[in-house]
């Protein structure tokens, strides 16, 4: 069956990762925690200074920290119920290809910062999808960046958070992922999508009226960031950008250019690069006409620009795979569906889908039979609402905790 968004409580939800932590560690850990996203409109666009539309969702990775039990860094996942240690050393500190390095990476980043973590043990535990397109990734360095900075006693705003956890994915984890989802991850707000202009770094909060709900879809098949082929479409992205500067050197970013821009350099890029860039082009302009839908309430058009998108996503960026073409296909013919796509880095992963609230139910049901029908998989469903993100969890919690401490007084 598919499940519906439960409301995350810091206090409450990771009570049992806390307990196998103080289990395992002999102490008394700290809860942090970071949700997923999803992306509503504006793929792949975030390492070319564009637009994105992504929203915080109720899937959440929790990082419990307290002292270790010696001188050395321990991490424990209970997604992979596996416990590795390290040297407090960062001389010694290596990629490994395996799920710690991603919190050894944010813990790289902070010290490549200035900031010094002391010596500590950690327990991590997630229900975000592990490469789903939900960015389980974003959220596992999000969470961990927030219990390492609370441990070393101090904090960093959005803008540098977002930065350095997207450092330790480049740098150390070696993934080569743009800033929209450590962005959405740490800044996000309930009941509002970001629209984040990338080059800029500044944002915009819209609201998603309370009539339509965003249906994500999990096609079950799995891509992975750091070795898939998303690393092949960036660096063909990124070439058609050095076509177009070398053809017009005002065009410092892909998100600088247009059709025409494009057209003009068409012969100084081969026909892949060409269709790549056509999609980061159409696709800026699309991530603009859906704010305008968002801010009038218009959801038929912003449905229509979803279709749009994902065409394109399909044809010119050519990174969907037939089982996702056919669970956007199957939801584009349910009564109540304003428009799906494929949501994240591509090759499989979820879709997105905006529906009619009174409608999500039964729109979840014919979805999960006509796949099931045409592709012989059970796909996962989830009716979501956005959430907050990792800074206004973090904020709640310190609140949360004040009014204990008063009430302890009183
Ligand atoms: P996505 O971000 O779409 O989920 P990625 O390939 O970018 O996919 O990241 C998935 C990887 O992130 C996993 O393979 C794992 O190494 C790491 N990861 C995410 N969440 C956790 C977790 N809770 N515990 C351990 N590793 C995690
Ligand atoms: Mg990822």
């Amino acid at each position: 069956m598919y499940s519906q968004n439960v409301d995350f409580t810091i206090m409450s939800t990771p009570r049992s990762t806390l307990e196998l932590h103080r289990q395992r560690f002999h102490q008394e850990g700290a809860a942090h925690a970071a949700p997923a996203r999803v992306n509503l409109i504006g793929e792949h666009t975030d390492y070319t200074g564009g637009f994105v539309m992504p929203m915080s969702i109720g899937f959440h990775t929790t990082a419990i920290i307290s002292q270790g039990p010696g001188g050395r860094i321990f991490l424990q996942s209970e997604n992979y119920n596996e416990g590795k240690s390290f040297s407090t050393d960062p001389t010694t500190w290596k990629a490994t290809h395996q799920w710690s390095d991603y919190p050894m990476g944010v813990l790289w980043a902070l010290h490549e910062a200035g900031i010094d973590v002391p010596p500590f043990a950690m327990t991590l535990s997630g229900d975000v999808p592990l490469g789903a397109g939900l960015s389980s990734s974003a959220s596992i360095e999000v969470a961990t960046a927030m219990a390492l900075l609370a441990h070393a006693g101090t904090g960093l705003p959005l803008e540098k958070l977002a930065i350095l956890c997207r450092r330790a994915e480049n740098a150390y984890v070696g993934a080569k992922s743009g800033i929209m989802d450590q962005f959405i991850v740490a800044g996000g707000v309930a009941g509002r999508s970001m629209m984040l202009d990338t080059r800029a770094l500044s944002f915009e909060f819209l609201p998603i009226p309370d009539e339509a709900r965003i249906v994500i879809c999990n096609s079950m098949v799995k891509h992975q960031v750091a070795t898939g082929e998303y690393g092949s479409r960036r660096d063909e992205v990124e070439a058609a950008q050095a076509a177009l500067h070398a053809a017009n050197p005002k065009i410092e970013l892909l998100r600088d250019a247009t059709l025409a821009d494009l057209d003009a350099a068409k012969s100084k890029m081969p026909e892949a690069e060409f269709r790549r860039a056509r999609h980061i082009i159409t696709e800026n302009a699309r991530v603009l006409d859906a704010r305008e839908a968002l801010l009038k309430g218009d959801l038929p058009r912003f449905g229509e620009i979803m279709r749009a998108a994902h065409i394109s996503f399909r044809d010119d960026f050519q990174a969907s795979c037939k089982e996702v073409d056919d669970l956007v296909d199957i939801a584009n013919r349910q009564p109540g569906c304003f428009g799906a796509r494929i949501t994240g880095g591509g090759f499989g992963g979820c879709t997105v889908n905006l529906v009619q609230t009174a409608a999500a139910d039964d729109f979840v049901n014919a979805l999960r039979a006509g796949y099931k029908q045409r592709t012989g998989i059970d796909a996962d469903c989830f009716i979501t609402e956005p959430t907050d993100g990792a800074l206004a969890l973090a904020q709640q919690a310190a609140a949360q905790m004040q009014g204990t401490q008063k009430g302890a007084l009183q």
